[in-house]
């Protein structure tokens, strides 16, 4: 069947562009930047750039749009990707947003450097809409330059891909151009601005519209646009809630507060700091977006953020995601309260993202340790032990998940020398200073492993059955933060091979893959204080 087989050429995308078809348009055309009113979105090209070159794409995401691997390598490709080129049916622009950036209301946000191409239809009916990233100034580029550099437009073509095969609901990446050009950034803020080597991502998702394309509309008071918005997201995105009226906001709204709990407890599960979870920041659809000073914890902590910009405050550390994620909500739920006018709905609807990450988080704790079913008899004082645990000492998280499925739980408890020994011997790849490893470590280690294996004989578990369950909710593979700056590094010297490893690497991060366990291990010392693997910042 022809409609079925993969597309061979880029120019055979059929756009379908809803989004700028329903709603309405900013009048002005010129790009210069200004205050966008009474429109969702600002008509405005790519900038071309001087040498696009292709450094990798996802072939994932390419058969998410039927596209061929023949269409992938062709010259369009690379052209059109990189905004040199626009193909029939493509009807770029800007939208509009605004957002709470750190607490505090920030008026216009926008698309400062992300344009949509357009929308495609694929052969499974789904919608996917195109994004360029950092492919010239919108009129929301405010006193920036709507470009991207290379080393943020690397993290954001992995991890996109590498969280989508880790199970966390995120915008995907179809691919990652040079542009030939240079961009200048001061990495830190500190006075001594830097040429960069300029890049752009394609992103892609079923829709980008976020928290903030609604309060923009209610902080300028735009009610009747705020409804077409709502009304058109339901539509589109969400069209299984039905025709929208007053009781669907509700239902709609209940349901992103149940999606953004879920997304966040996968944040929580694999070690994911977002880094900036502003308002601008969250998609309506639960998708983690916009990739910038992320980072993945390495020892457990709490407390830890990437983002240097956030240093003081931490207000978007990896313990406070969950609580962010719910002021995030009460400002949407602020935000659309003028089609509802009933506060009780929607804090009911509030409840439910409570719930939903408590008992959201009660279950994954328990998959984490490999228990049959959360048992709120025992498990509470099993989990806060556990975390107390892994910050008495460096312990990388993900290390430690993955070997405790490794340890004998079948033994007689309690466990004697030799055989918490034989346990110690496999949680070890997980310390970061052997000096913290000391005699009253082990006993509170100790202490903790007799109730886990406790535990676990109460479930009648195997050790076989268990280490099958953990290894697929413990990943054995993330994007850490030192291979993320080191594939950027030989990136930056124009060989673009460990991007494409490290891309295949994450497409199966919970199967073992035996010739390439060095990328499994915990962070080298040198990578500790290093900019770009510990420190980022927002400068992108
Ligand atoms: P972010 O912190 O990346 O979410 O960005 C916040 C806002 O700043 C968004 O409206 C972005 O579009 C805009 N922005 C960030 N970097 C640039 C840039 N280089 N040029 C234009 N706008 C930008
Ligand atoms: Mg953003």
């Amino acid at each position: 069947m022809k409609s079925q087989t993969k597309l061979t050429n880029l120019d055979e995308l059929v756009f379908d562009n809803c989004f700028i078809r329903e709603l309405p348009a900013d009048e002005e055309t010129l790009n210069n930047r200004r205050q966008v009113i009474g429109a969702c979105y600002s008509r405005v090209k790519p900038t071309a750039v001087k040498k696009p070159q292709r450094v990798a794409y996802s072939k994932e995401v390419a058969a998410l749009l039927n596209l061929s691997e023949e269409a992938c390598e062709a010259d369009n490709f690379t052209k059109t990707l990189s905004g040199n080129a626009l193909l029939t049916g493509m009807d770029p622009y800007a939208t509009c947003y605004g957002g709470h950036q750190f607490g505090n209301w920030a008026g216009q946000l926008g698309d400062g450097r992300a344009i949509n191409l357009g929308e495609i239809i694929n052969h499974s009916g789904e919608r996917w809409a195109l994004q360029l990233k950092g492919a010239g100034p919108t009129p929301y580029s405010r006193n920036a330059d709507g470009l991207a550099v290379l080393r943020s437009s690397v993290r954001e073509f992995l991890c996109s891909e590498a969280m989508h095969h880790l199970g966390a609901p995120t915008t995907r990446a179809l691919s990652l151009m040079l542009t030939g050009e240079s961009v200048i950034r001061d990495m830190f803020y500190t006075g001594h601005p830097k040429a960069e080597p300029g890049a752009v991502v394609c992103r892609v998702a079923p829709s980008f519209t976020r928290f903030g394309s609604f309060q923009i509309l209610t902080a300028r008071q735009d009610i009747s646009l705020l409804k077409k918005l709502v009304d058109y997201t339901i539509r589109t995105d969400f069209p299984h809630l039905g025709t929208p009226t007053p009781s669907t906001y509700i239902d709609w709204f209940t349901e992103i507060c149940k999606k953004t709990a879920e997304m966040i407890l996968h944040w929580q599960r694999i070690g994911f700091v977002h880094g900036v979870m502003n308002t601008d920041n969250m998609s309506i659809l639960g998708l983690t977006i916009d990739y910038g000073p992320y980072g993945w914890l390495e020892n457990y902590d709490p407390n830890w953020t990437p983002n240097t910009t956030d240093s003081q405050e931490r207000r978007y550390r990896f313990g406070n995601q969950p609580q962010i994620a719910f002021w995030n909500l009460g400002q949407l739920a602020n935000a659309i309260y003028p089609l509802i006018e009933q506060a009780e709905p929607l804090q009911q609807a509030m409840n439910v993202y409570t719930k939903t990450f408590e008992t959201g988080w009660q279950d994954m704790m328990a998959s984490k340790l490999g228990l049959k079913a959360y048992n709120p008899e025992t498990d509470d004082d099993l989990f806060s032990e556990l975390l107390a645990l892994l910050q008495l000492v460096e312990t990388d998280m993900t290390l430690f998940y993955r070997q405790l499925a490794k340890i004998d739980c079948s033994l007689s408890i309690p466990l004697n020398d030799a055989d918490f020994n034989a346990a110690f011997i496999h949680l070890s790849p997980s310390y970061y200073v052997l000096e913290q490893l000391t005699p009253s470590y082990k006993t509170h280690l100790n202490n903790w492993l007799n109730r886990y294996s406790q535990r676990i004989q109460n479930d009648k578990t195997s050790n076989a059955a268990r280490y099958q369950q953990m290894s697929k909710v413990n990943p054995k593979y993330i994007l850490r933060n030192y291979l993320a700056q080191l594939a950027i590094d030989e990136a930056e010297n124009g060989d673009f091979s460990m991007i494409n490893e490290l891309l295949e690497l994450l497409r199966h991060p919970y199967e073992e893959q035996i010739d390439k366990e060095k990328f499994a291990a915990k962070r080298p010392d040198w990578a500790r204080q290093r900019a770009g693997c510990s420190m980022l910042s927002c400068s992108s």
